[in-house]
């Protein structure tokens, strides 16, 4: 399997390594026609508007889509699920506007700019170390969307079919779960495409 990683802007690095850490290999991506032999897409944590205008300077905006709407699996986390968001709360436009979730950014406030939280993921496991960092969370899910974490009753992380997003960090801690189960998202979707 071959997985990128949106290498614009933020926490590439840790992405590359996790899925490494993982046993399948990782690129870095920096340019448009770097998609076409991807089996699945990593966007990763950053700052969403920095990343959206970099899109733009680089042309990934319909690429993106099109690798999404051809059933290639893509991971957003943090600024990567606001990238994925079909809104966004306090904004006119979403950005790739993939997924039938609505965001809102910068959600917990700001004593708690940063923290870590126990998660109970569905299909992925208990006691999740997640990492938060002035993070989004997701206020409304689609019809089609499956909520598979919530944090004192804010949704964290969901899924609709070939997208996944999550509000914290799984790359940055040592617990590989939930990049394994992206990762078996992508496995599951190439077999279905041969
Ligand atoms: N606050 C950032 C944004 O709105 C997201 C933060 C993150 O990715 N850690 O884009």
């Amino acid at each position: 399997m071959k997985i990128g990683v949106l290498g614009l802007q933020g926490a590439v690095r840790e992405h590359i390594r996790s899925v490494e850490a993982c046993g399948e290999e990782a690129f870095e991506i920096k340019k448009v026609d770097q998609l076409k032999d991807l089996d699945g897409l990593i966007l990763p944590g950053g700052e969403s508007t920095t990343m959206r205008r970099l899109i733009d300077r680089y042309g990934f905006l319909e690429p993106i889509k099109e690798l999404a709407n051809s059933g290639k699996p893509i991971f957003g986390t943090c600024a990567g699920l606001i990238l994925l968001a079909k809104e966004i709360v306090g904004y006119q436009q979403p950005h790739l506007g993939l997924m039938d979730v609505t965001v809102e950014r910068n959600s917990f406030g700001r004593q708690r700019e940063s923290f870590e939280a126990e998660l109970d993921i569905k299909d992925v496991g208990e006691s999740f170390p997640a990492v938060f960092i002035r993070a989004p969370h997701i206020v409304k899910v689609g019809p089609n969307v499956e909520v598979l974490a919530k944090h004192e009753d804010r949704i964290v992380a969901a899924r609709e079919g070939n997208l996944l997003g999550c509000s914290f960090h799984p790359e940055l801690t040592d617990d590989y779960r939930f990049t394994k189960y992206f990762l078996n998202m992508v496995k599951e979707a190439k077999q279905a495409r041969v």
